[in-house]
C-alpha cells in the first residue's frame, strides 16, 4: 500500500501517511476490541514505525470492571466529573451506558492535550457503540455500528503430536482456538496433563472475516475430543426459552461443580505438560496432587466457595483453603503470591484467580500442591466424579438431541475426507438432504 505513495510530492505524502495512519490506528483499535489478538498482528511493521513518530491520538484500551460505572471509568482516565456526566447523558438517547457490562472491552482516544475525542464500547461480537466528540458544538455524539463480517462455519480437525497448542497451529489456526477449546473441556480434560499422542479433535467453529481477512473466532458450535480412546462431545445450544449453554449430546451440561485442574491451559509446544517433571500421584499421606508449573502461573479456584484460610505456614508456604458446598474443602499450597483480594471470609467464584504458583514452604521446585477434602477426609481430585448442574430442560430434550445429531453428523461426515494432514473444510450448506434429523446415522 505504501508503494503507491512513492511518486507523490513530499507534502502530500506526509498527509497521505497521516491519513493512512489514522485509518490504521482506528482499524487496529477496533480489531483489538473485537478479538484478543495483539495490535502488532494487525498493523504492519511499516505503519508501526509511523505510529511511533506520530503525535495524533493516543488509544487506551480497558475492560469494564465489576460494579463499575461509565462515569467512574472515565474519571479514572483523568476526565473531570462534569465532562464524564455530560458524556453519559449525551450518549444516553443512543445507548444507555448504565448497562455497561463487566469484562467488556472499550477504548478511549485522546488528543495530545488529553481531550477525549473518541470512545468505543463493544456490545456484541460484531456491534459496537462509537462516540465522537463534536468539537465545534462541544457535545458527544453516539452511534451504533455493525461490522459487516463474513461469517463462515468451518470444521477443523487434527491429531495431537506433542501438544494441543501445537496441533492447533499446525492446522493453520490461531492460539485463541486452543484456548477456546480448552475452556470447553476444563471440567473433563486437563489439556496440560491428560493428553496422549494420537488423541484427536474435530471442531465446528464460526470464523469471522472482514474483507476476506480472518479477524476472530466466534463460538465453537460443536466439538469432539478423543482422549485416550474416549470421545468427549460438546455442543452449543440455545433452547426455545433463549438459554444458551454447552452440553454433552445426552443433554447434561458440560459445567460441573469442580474444574479438573486449578491451573489454566498453558500454551506450550513441548507437549505432555508436566510429564518431564514427574508428578506425584495422589496418596492419602501426601494429601493431594502436585502440578509442576512455572513460577507465576495463575492458580484458579476449582469451585465456588468461601476462603477460610489465606496465609503462611512453614510447610505449606503461602497457601489458601476454600470451603465449598456439600462439605468440600480445597487446598492450594506453595504459592509465590496470594491474589490481592483473597483473604479469610471472601467469597470466590469457580475459576477465579486466587494466587500464583511458587515454591514457598517445604518445596523443592515451583509446583502447586492441590488437595481436596470431603467431610474431613482427603479424596483424589483426579478421580472425583464432580456433579453436573442445569441439564437441557426435559421438554426441549428431544429437540436438542436432533440438533446435536445434525451437528455431530457434520463432524463424523467430514471424517470421510481422510487425508493424513489435518483437514479444514468449509461447510457450504448447513442442512443437505442427508442431514435430516430423522436420520440417526453417524451417532455413536
Ligand atoms: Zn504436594
Amino acid at each position: 500500500m505504501l508503494q503507491k505513495i512513492k511518486n507523490v510530492p513530499r507534502k502530500k505524502k506526509a498527509l497521505l501517511l497521516t491519513l493512512l495512519f489514522t485509518t490504521f490506528i482506528f482499524t487496529a483499535a477496533f480489531f483489538t476490541l473485537s478479538d484478543p489478538q495483539p495490535v502488532t498482528e494487525i498493523i504492519s511493521p511499516v505503519l508501526q514505525e509511523v505510529q511511533k513518530t506520530s503525535q495524533l491520538l493516543t488509544c487506551v484500551q480497558r475492560l469494564v470492571k465489576r460494579g463499575d460505572t461509565i462515569i467512574n471509568a472515565l474519571k479514572r482516565e483523568g476526565i473531570d466529573h462534569q465532562t464524564a456526566y455530560k458524556f453519559f447523558t449525551e450518549v444516553k438517547p443512543v445507548y444507555n451506558l448504565r448497562k455497561i457490562g463487566a469484562g467488556k472491552p472499550y477504548a478511549l482516544f485522546f488528543s495530545p492535550d488529553k481531550e477525549l475525542l473518541k470512545f468505543r464500547y463493544q456490545l456484541e461480537a460484531n456491534r459496537y457503540l462509537e462516540v465522537l466528540k463534536n468539537k465545534p458544538a462541544n457535545c458527544f455524539k453516539g452511534k451504533l455500528v455493525t461490522v459487516p463480517y463474513d461469517i463462515k462455519k468451518e470444521v477443523i480437525k487434527g491429531e495431537i503430536e506433542t501438544s494441543l497448542f501445537e496441533s492447533i497451529l499446525d492446522c493453520g489456526e490461531k492460539p485463541e482456538l486452543a484456548d477456546l477449546l480448552a475452556s470447553l473441556y476444563e471440567f473433563d480434560i486437563d489439556f496440560n496433563r491428560d493428553l496422549r499422542k494420537k488423541d484427536s479433535f474435530a471442531i465446528v467453529v464460526e470464523k469471522r472475516y472482514l474483507k476476506g481477512r480472518f479477524t476472530s473466532y466466534g463460538k465453537i458450535q460443536a466439538a469432539e475430543f478423543v482422549n485416550k480412546g474416549k470421545a468427549f462431545r460438546v455442543i452449543n445450544y440455545t433452547d426455545p426459552d433463549g438459554k444458551n449453554a454447552y452440553y454433552h449430546p445426552d443433554g447434561r451440561s458440560v459445567k460441573k461443580m469442580f474444574l479438573r485442574c486449578p491451573l489454566p491451559f498453558m500454551r506450550v509446544t513441548s507437549g505432555y505438560g508436566n510429564r518431564r517433571h514427574p508428578v506425584l500421584g495422589f496418596s492419602a499421606r501426601h494429601n493431594g496432587v502436585d502440578f509442576a508449573a512455572p513460577s507465576g502461573t495463575r492458580v484458579r479456584t476449582t469451585a465456588s466457595g468461601t476462603v477460610i484460610e489465606a496465609g503462611y505456614h512453614r510447610g505449606r508456604g503461602k497457601y489458601i483453603r476454600i470451603r465449598h458446598p456439600n462439605r468440600y474443602i480445597s487446598n492450594y499450597y506453595h504459592l509465590s503470591r496470594i491474589a490481592k483480594s483473597i483473604r479469610r471470609g471472601v467469597k470466590v467464584e469457580q475459576s477465579q484467580l486466587i494466587g500464583y504458583v511458587g515454591s514457598t514452604g517445604l518445596s523443592t521446585g515451583p509446583h502447586l500442591h492441590y488437595g481436596l477434602r470431603k467431610s474431613g477426609r482427603f479424596i483424589n481430585p483426579l478421580r472425583l466424579k464432580s456433579p453436573t448442574k442445569n441439564p437441557v430442560k426435559k421438554k426441549f430434550l428431544s429437540q436438542f438431541k436432533q440438533y446435536a445429531a445434525r451437528h455431530f453428523l457434520v463432524i463424523s461426515g467430514s471424517r470421510l475426507v481422510n487425508i493424513p494432514k489435518p483437514v479444514q473444510d468449509v461447510l457450504l450448506s448447513p442442512t443437505p438432504a442427508t442431514l435430516q434429523p430423522s436420520n440417526p446415522v453417524g451417532l455413536q
